[in-house]
């Protein structure tokens, strides 16, 4: 149990269940049954190597919950990638498709894996090898994976054809992130990005700002930091930091994030881009901004930076990016966190949009997959504040306990906690 529940982030993710249950007076039982998932699948992903030889590689699907229905949630190809991390991550899900008033459960899966490492012929067979081991408990009705960190529509596309290739007749609402040929949606490749811009500007007009007058610095320039600076920079904010990989950007006077998007197309990292000062990620995270979101990996705001930061809101893209020891740190500077279950919600929100369309064969424009996802986003920050105003507690605590009052009585309605 120790390798499933003993992850810092499962228990810091158990923690906030916890005090956000005592505020709302969850039942006991409601709160046993959320502390561990529901089915989790360990597998062995051997492949053949370019050169030859055979790596077996581990991977997950962790299925936390279904109550609300089926279970979905991306996959992740990382290096650190383990059990209680994925655990952790599909707990996360649960509470974000609860939240964002979505009719599905919460899973997620993972390869351990640096996929920068693999070739394409590699990634391509370990993806295949993975679907296959997991293809009993997934399916459109059943479980619905989708990209996250190291994956992205073409691993949706290996999955999709894999698992169609096994049933033996194609099978498109089985991943969600899929290439628009196939049956992905419009809007999605940018959705998380868009809905932490979206969730930045109720986060603003609390502090009477608006993005068109706001600074932004942003940590992570993939497939969540680099359409969040788009949509920033499209919208008039000044995003004056980005960082990834290769290290941290910093432009006073704004990063012309158009340019820089172009320059990323072609040397794939930030490094070098003219016009800007090279700065370290860690110094990025402590800079003085309206908004600093960061979008990559968990725990980059901890205890031992928590208190240099001087961001006035930080609005979590990434899943976990700040410890519970930082949180207190921050509620203590005044610093409002909108925490990840609301800010990066637009992906899986997406990813439902995304379902429905392929299940329904009636596809939408992009118009008007932006405008309904605007319109959760902006729902939700509403319920969340309301929450957090009426009960006195920051936003992560108010959003946990929107969440689990809407899979409390669900669960009851069911039958699933007595
Ligand atoms: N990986 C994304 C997340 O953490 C999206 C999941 C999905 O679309 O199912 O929310």
């Amino acid at each position: 149990m120790e390798a499933l529940t003993g992850g810092a982030l499962y228990q810091n993710t158990m923690k906030i269940v916890e005090d956000a249950g005592k505020l709302v007076s969850l039942s006991p039982n409601v709160l046993e049954r959320l502390k561990l998932p529901r089915r989790t699948l360990v597998v062995s992903v051997p492949v053949k190597m370019d050169d030859g030889r055979v790596k077996v590689f581990t991977g997950y699907r962790v299925q936390h919950n279904q109550t609300l229905g089926p279970f979905k949630g991306g996959i992740r190809y990382h290096q650190q990638v383990d059990l209680s991390e994925v655990a952790a991550l599909a707990a996360l899900m649960t509470f974000k498709n609860s939240l964002m008033n979505l009719p599905l459960g919460g899973a997620k899966g993972g390869v351990q894996v640096d996929p920068n490492k693999l070739s394409k012929a590699e990634l391509e067979s370990l993806t295949r090898r993975f679907t296959s081991e997991i293809s009993p408990f997934i399916g459109p009705d059943k479980d619905i994976p989708a990209p996250d960190v190291g994956t992205d529509s073409q691993t949706m596309a290996w999955m999709l054809d894999t698992f169609s290739l096994e049933s033996g007749f194609s099978q498109t609402g089985v991943v969600t992130g899929k290439p628009i040929e196939i049956g992905g949606s419009l809007g999605r490749e940018a959705a998380t990005g868009l809905g932490v811009i979206y969730a930045t500007e109720k986060a603003l007009e609390k502090l009477n700002k608006r993005l068109s007058d706001a600074t932004l610095a942003i940590q992570g320039f993939g497939k969540v930091g680099m359409f969040a600076a788009i949509e920033g920079y499209a919208k008039g904010a000044r995003v004056v930091a980005v960082s990834d990989v290769s290290g941290a950007l910093y432009n006073e006077r704004g990063l012309n994030i158009a340019e820089l998007s172009r320059f990323v197309k072609e040397k794939k990292v930030i490094k070098d881009f003219p016009d800007a000062q090279a700065i370290t990620n860690e110094e990025l995270l402590l800079l003085s901004v309206d908004v600093l979101a960061p979008c990559a990996l968990e725990g980059v705001i901890h205890a031992g930076n928590a208190k240099k930061v001087k961001a006035k809101i930080i609005v979590e893209g990434a899943n976990g990016p700040t410890t519970r020891d930082a949180d207190e740190i921050l509620d203590g500077l005044g610093c409002m966190v909108v925490p990840d279950i609301l800010a990066n919600g637009g992906g899986v929100v997406v990813s439902y949009f995304e379902w429905v369309q392929d299940i329904s064969w009636l596809f939408w424009t992009e118009d008007e997959v932006r405008n309904k996802l605007r319109e959760v986003i902006y729902k939700s920050f509403d319920k969340v504040w309301a929450m957090s105003e009426t009960s006195k507690v920051n936003m992560r605590t108010g959003a946990m306990a929107t969440s689990l009052l809407r899979l409390e009585r669900a669960m009851k309605l069911r039958g699933q906690a007595w």
